[in-house]
């Protein structure tokens, strides 16, 4: 086997997921907070505009970096809504923004460069990195900072080997959102030192509590040119089936991608991208109802969590998912989300897949039936310890 792609790990999840699914087979009710997508279908107009456009035959290749109506909404999308300006050849659609994040790990990484990763992260960057052949250099951000980076740590970690810099706001698997405010510092270390900011914002749509989420790309010129803004259709449209995202960034790192994917799987689906067209110019109400309805899950989760002694948490105010400690319980968390399955039958993914020994994830992308049954046994299963 390839020297790299032996060292990728294989998915921590994985252990959980497939207990999870004996303890079904056998019959046992599974409460599951592993849900890594929206609960929700697909809007309608959405489907029909992939109907429609099977219907007039839109069925073969777009140019490689995607049809050039979608690159138009998206680059439409990214001015009006995230103040990032930039011409629809400079967007590149991929199957997926884990796609795009991996075209562009290996399009501008080279054997031996560091990427700074403030932990706790989301499991796929670091497999990235290895098969680029890159080294992950792990931020342990506090707690108490809400498990956010600041300027000095990110600074301290920076040496010349440095390429970039992986910013996921607001986050999975934490749901902290940074600030303009915050963006700002981590921007003006980012162009002192000419560090890539590798701009993660698949959840942008997904904030609470009156939190706005801001790109870093748009404080500047230089910044723009230095930030590669990674988004997709996957959470925002409950589109993760359909595998499409995107990137934008500077010219000659749009161009590498662009060709890196022309050998590789080519455009993403055709008619997928004419439904994302869709999903961009058409009504939002949709995803306003299902934001709305996390923030409720959101609401009574915390509160239960965090009224559970011995257990804390950073308050998520973005995405769909939360991250308590449980470091109290004296167990790692792969033991701790072990025996909370077999002996309770509820599901969540243990925190060192994230870089975090201490915590497990719990999602919320679930009915709420599931989050009070789940959660009146995890807190049995906390107290019982
Ligand atoms: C879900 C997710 C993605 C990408 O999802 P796609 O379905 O590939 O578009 C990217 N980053 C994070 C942090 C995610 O949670």
């Amino acid at each position: 086997m390839n020297r790299r792609v032996s060292a990728i790990t294989p998915s921590i999840t994985l252990g959980i997921t497939a207990k999870a699914k004996e303890l079904a087979a056998a019959g046992r009710t599974i409460f599951s907070f592993a849900a890594g997508e929206p609960d929700f279908d697909t809007p309608e107009h959405i489907k029909a505009a992939a109907v429609e456009a099977l219907g007039k035959g839109l069925t073969k290749y777009t140019p490689t970096a995607g049809a050039l109506e979608l690159r138009k909404a998206i680059a439409a999308k990214l001015e009006n809504e995230n103040g990032i300006k930039t011409p629809p050849a400079q967007v590149v659609v991929s199957c997926g923004a884990k796609h795009s994040l991996f075209n562009l790990v290996l399009a501008l990484c080279d054997e031996g460069d560091e990427v700074i990763l403030p932990a706790p992260y989301w499991l796929s960057y670091p497999e990235m990195m290895r098969v680029a052949g890159a080294d992950s250099v792990v931020v342990q951000c506090s707690q108490e900072n809400d498990f956010k980076m600041t300027p000095d740590e990110f600074a301290a970690a920076i040496t010349p080997r440095t390429r970039a810099v992986i910013i996921n706001s607001p986050s999975n698997p934490i749901g902290g959102v940074y600030s303009e405010e915050e963006l700002r510092a981590i921007a003006e270390v980012a162009l002192k030192h000419r560090i890539y900011v590798i701009s993660d914002e698949i959840y942008e749509k997904m904030t609470y509590d009156g939190c706005r989420h801001f790109s870093i790309a748009s404080i500047s010129d230089e910044m723009a040119a230095l930030t590669i803004t990674v988004n997709g259709f996957s959470k925002a449209y409950s589109m993760t089936g359909w595998r499409l995202g995107y990137l934008t960034g500077a010219r000659e790192i749009v161009d590498a991608v662009d060709a890196l994917q022309s050998h590789s799987t080519s455009g993403p689906t055709t008619f997928a991208q004419f439904a994302a067209i869709a999903a961009l110019t058409g009504t939002q109400a949709p995803l306003q109802e299902m934001v709305a309805a996390f923030d409720e899950r959101r609401n009574y989760m915390y509160e239960r969590l965090t009224s559970i002694a011995g257990v804390t948490c950073v308050r998520p105010q973005g995405a769909f998912y939360m991250l308590p400690d449980i470091g109290e319980a004296g167990m790692d968390s792969v033991t701790f989300s072990e025996k909370l399955i077999t002996d309770t039958g509820v599901a969540v993914v243990p925190g060192a897949a994230f870089g975090n020994d201490r915590t497990v994830r719990l999602s919320y992308a679930c009915s709420m039936q599931n989050i009070e049954n789940g959660l009146d046994r995890l807190e049995s299963f906390i107290k019982a310890l």
